[in-house]
């Protein structure tokens, strides 16, 4: 049975970010630890900790289920080496979150090299973020998001996330998700089942779909190529809707979490019993 559910609001604390998953039907779900567009937060209570694990008992949410992404302000590949330093203490705030809350990943936008150093050194400070992250924590893996590769952001290219995997030390904690609005923005084509195949044939060939550790469910609002990120609903804009039934039934999404970011909240639930209506086995 694949796990499908949303980016869910954990505003008022993490803790309700599972009874926010249950209330729309979601059998797995992603949240912001803290918030998204702020340096600081406050550290999580014993009083938050406790009522998470709780709540994602009482639905039914195991670590497999849940994907946190980390703030939009952190580049592990700044080319500066204050803000570097900066963004890596923030990153790993987020990984001893993680953490605290029982959980073993942490989702994250690889970084950008701001025009100011080459797309390889970016990809080599971003690898070493990420040892400097997972030296420093247990039990968390850091799971790289493919990005639509708006202005100097690195990721778009599946040769990107290689680059990083490989000068990634410990290779059983590093991972991928796979984010259907930003891989198709990026120029890999998804619209026919054809498609699908050959763009995850080229993932496995240059990744490796054991990486494979999430998936952000989007349509697109921006055409094929644009490296333009905008998200829509998934029966809208430019992707169509075979990727759908395609990810419902690929092996390779057995047992991960599969997340919406649709721009229109209101229709999750029916986003989440529409995707669940594709899956054949
Ligand atoms: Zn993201
Ligand atoms: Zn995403």
């Amino acid at each position: 049975m694949r796990t499908v559910g949303a980016h869910v609001s954990a505003s008022g604390g993490v803790e309700n970010a599972p009874v926010n998953a249950a209330a729309i039907g979601a059998r797995a779900f992603a949240l912001f630890t803290k918030n998204q567009r702020r340096w600081q937060a406050k550290p999580l209570s014993a009083s938050n900790i406790e009522r998470f694990r709780a709540a994602c008992e009482q639905h039914g949410y195991g670590p497999d289920q849940i994907l946190p992404h980390d703030s939009y302000l952190i580049n592990l590949g700044h080319p500066d080496p204050d803000a570097l330093a900066r963004s890596r203490d923030a990153f790993i705030d987020e990984m001893q979150r993680c953490e605290q809350l029982g959980l073993n990943r942490l989702n994250f936008h690889p970084g950008s090299h701001l025009r100011q150093v080459s797309e390889s050194h970016c990809l080599r400070t971003i690898a070493e973020s990420v040892n400097v992250a997972l030296d420093s924590t247990e039990g968390v893996m850091a799971v790289i998001e493919n990005t639509a590769g708006q202005g100097s952001n690195l990721g778009h290219r599946f040769e990107h996330l290689a680059a990083i995997i490989d000068q990634v030390e410990d290779k059983s904690r590093v991972g991928i998700c796979l984010d259907t609005c930003h891989t198709f923005a990026a120029g890999y084509d998804l619209r026919t089942r054809e498609d699908c195949e050959a763009t995850f044939a080229e993932f496995d060939r240059i990744v490796g779909l054991k990486y494979l550790q999430g998936m952000h469910l989007n349509g697109s609002k921006s055409p094929l190529g644009s490296r333009v990120d905008r998200h829509h609903s998934l029966d809208q804009g430019e992707l169509g809707t075979a990727v759908f039934e395609f990810l419902m039934n690929h092996p390779a999404t057995v047992g991960i979490p599969m997340v919406l970011e649709t721009i229109d909240s209101s229709r999750w639930a029916e986003e989440i019993r529409w995707l669940c209506s594709l899956e054949r086995s």
